[in-house]
C-alpha cells in the first residue's frame, strides 16, 4: 500500500483528495488529509462581511464534509516535514509516514513582520480583512466611520488574491457614496507596486478606475514600520502617510514549518518546478495552490487550474513515467468594482490580462477588462461552484490552460470608461 499525505485542506488540498481518489485504486493508495481544524473557509466571501453582506455561516462550513470516503482526515498542527525520513511531525507528538507528500498549507497573513502593526491600534484603527475574524472587526469599525482619512494599504507583495485590496478600495467608495458621506472621506491606496496593479494593462485601467472615483494612489511604497500614536505608516525612504483609519494587508507567508524543514525560501513558500509543482529538492514531494513560490497569483483559480493539470501529472510520476502535462500560470480572477459590477481579468505567465470575452469567444457572457453587472452577478454566484463542484472535484467546462480564443490584441483595448462608472 502506498501512501499518498496532502498537508492542508483548504482549496488545493480538498480538489486533490476528490480527484485523486477517483483515480488511484482503493487498494493500493492510502490518501490522508492533515489539518488544524474543521472550518473550511470561503475566503473570498471576507472581501464582503466589512460592508454588511454575507454572514460567518455562508463563509464557514465543516471540513469533513468536503473530504471524500476513503480519504483520511487527520486533525492536528503540523510541526515539521521530516524529508530524509518521509515523516510529517505533528506537534502533539503523532508521527505520520508518507511516499509521496503534497503541500497545500496556503498562505497567512502575518501583521507580526511589520514593526507598529500589532501595537495598541490594531483592531482599534488598523485592520486587515485577510481573515474572518478582522473582516468582523472591520465591519464594526466602518459603522462609527463617517469622516476622515480611509488608507487602504498592501505591506509587500506577493499576496493573496492581489486584486482584493483593488476590490475593497472600489467597494468602500460605493459604499460611501450610497451612506452619503464620500464627500467627507479621502480615500487612498497606498501600494509597493509601480501601479495600482501587477500587469501594465490591467494596471493601466486599473489605475483609471481609482483616478474616476477621486481616490489617490500611493505607488512605490515599501513599508518600514507603522506608527501607532502619531496613526502614520512609514516607508524605507522615510515618506508618511497618516490615516484615521487603515485597512492593511499584512505580509503574507507560507506555513512556519515549511521553513523550519528546510523547504522553503525567505517567505516560507516551496521552490518547484512552475509546469509540474515538484518540489526542486525532492522527487516525491509536491507544492500544490499558494504554498509554492510559481509566478503566478495566489488565487483559489490557480489551485483549481493547477490541480487538473497536476493529477495526470502525478499518476505519471507515481509510475515511473515523465510527467507530460504543464501548467500555463492560469489565473481568472473578478474584480468587483462597486455598484453591483465587476471586471474579469484572465492571464497566465506569459500574456498578460487583454480584452475580450469569457468563456465562449466571442458571446462571454462574462466580459473581459470591462465592468459589467454579469461579471459581478458571476462573482457571487461562483461561491455556489466553490462548495458544490470545484471542492468536490467535479469537471468545470473551463480550460485549465488559458485559452486565446475571444481575447482581443492589447491594443484593441480602450481605456475610456473601463470601470463602467459612466452610465
Ligand atoms: C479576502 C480574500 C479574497 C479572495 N478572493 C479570491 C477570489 O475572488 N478568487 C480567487 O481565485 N481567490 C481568492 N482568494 C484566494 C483564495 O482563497 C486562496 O488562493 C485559496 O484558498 C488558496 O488555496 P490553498 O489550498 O493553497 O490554501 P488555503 O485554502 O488557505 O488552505 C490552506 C490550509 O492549510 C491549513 N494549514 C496551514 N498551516 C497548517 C499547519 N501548520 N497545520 C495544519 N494545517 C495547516 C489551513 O488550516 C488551511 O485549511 C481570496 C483570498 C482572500 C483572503
Amino acid at each position: 500500500m502506498r501512501k499518498l499525505l496532502i498537508l492542508g485542506g483548504g482549496t488545493a488540498g480538498t480538489i486533490l483528495a476528490n480527484k485523486l481518489r477517483r483515480r488511484l485504486p482503493d487498494d493500493d493508495w492510502m490518501i490522508t488529509v492533515v489539518d488544524r481544524d474543521d472550518e473550511h473557509h470561503y475566503q473570498p466571501g471576507y472581501l464582503f462581511l466589512p460592508f454588511g453582506e454575507g454572514t460567518r455561516n455562508k463563509i464557514v462550513r465543516s471540513r469533513h464534509h468536503f473530504i471524500p470516503d476513503g480519504v483520511g482526515l487527520v486533525y492536528g498542527e503540523i510541526d515539521e516535514i521530516c524529508a530524509g525520513d518521509n515523516l510529517v511531525r505533528l506537534q502533539d507528538g503523532r508521527v505520520l509516514a508518507y511516499d509521496f507528500l503534497v503541500i497545500a498549507t496556503g498562505t497567512t497573513p502575518r501583521p507580526d513582520q511589520t514593526p507598529g502593526m500589532e501595537g495598541p491600534q490594531w483592531q482599534h484603527s488598523i485592520f486587515d480583512f485577510y481573515t474572518l475574524e478582522g473582516a468582523e472587526r472591520l465591519a464594526q469599525a466602518l459603522d462609527s466611520f463617517d469622516r476622515g482619512r480611509l488608507v487602504v494599504h498592501i505591506s509587500e507583495m506577493p499576496i493573496k488574491c492581489p486584486v482584493a485590496p483593488l476590490e475593497f478600495t472600489f467597494l468602500a467608495d460605493a459604499w460611501l457614496r450610497r451612506n452619503g458621506i464620500r464627500d467627507r472621506v479621502e480615500l487612498e491606496f497606498v501600494t509597493p507596486l509601480d501601479g495600482a496593479f501587477t500587469q501594465p494593462t490591467a494596471s493601466a485601467q486599473l489605475g483609471h478606475m481609482l483616478e474616476d472615483r477621486k481616490i489617490e494612489l500611493v505607488t512605490d511604497f515599501m513599508v518600514e514600520r507603522i506608527d501607532p500614536d502619531r496613526k502614520v505608516i512609514v516607508s524605507y525612504d522615510q515618506r508618511e502617510v497618516p490615516f484615521d483609519l487603515l485597512v492593511t494587508v499584512p505580509v503574507n507567508m507560507g506555513a512556519d514549518f515549511v521553513a523550519r524543514s528546510g523547504l522553503g525560501d525567505e517567505l516560507h513558500y516551496v521552490p518547484v518546478d512552475q509546469h509540474t509543482l515538484l518540489s526542486t529538492q525532492h522527487d516525491n514531494i509536491f507544492a500544490v495552490g499558494d504554498a509554492n513560490n510559481i509566478p503566478a497569483s495566489k488565487a483559489g483559480s490557480v489551485a483549481h487550474f493547477s490541480a487538473e493539470i497536476f493529477v495526470d501529472n502525478f499518476l505519471q510520476h507515481t509510475a515511473g513515467r515523465p510527467m507530460t502535462g504543464s501548467f500555463d500560470g492560469h489565473a481568472n480572477c473578478f474584480v468587483e468594482a462597486g455598484d453591483d459590477k465587476a471586471l474579469l481579468i484572465d492571464f497566465n505567465y506569459e500574456t498578460e490580462p487583454l480584452s475580450g470575452k469569457y468563456p465562449l469567444p466571442g458571446v462571454g457572457p462574462m466580459s473581459l477588462l470591462k465592468a459589467t453587472r454579469i461579471n459581478h452577478l458571476g462573482k457571487l454566484a461562483f461561491r455556489h461552484l466553490y462548495w458544490n463542484v470545484l471542492l468536490p472535484g467535479r469537471p468545470m467546462p473551463l480550460p485549465a490552460r488559458m485559452s486565446m480564443a475571444g481575447k482581443l490584441p492589447a491594443a484593441h483595448i480602450t481605456t475610456s470608461d473601463p470601470g463602467g462608472t459612466k452610465p
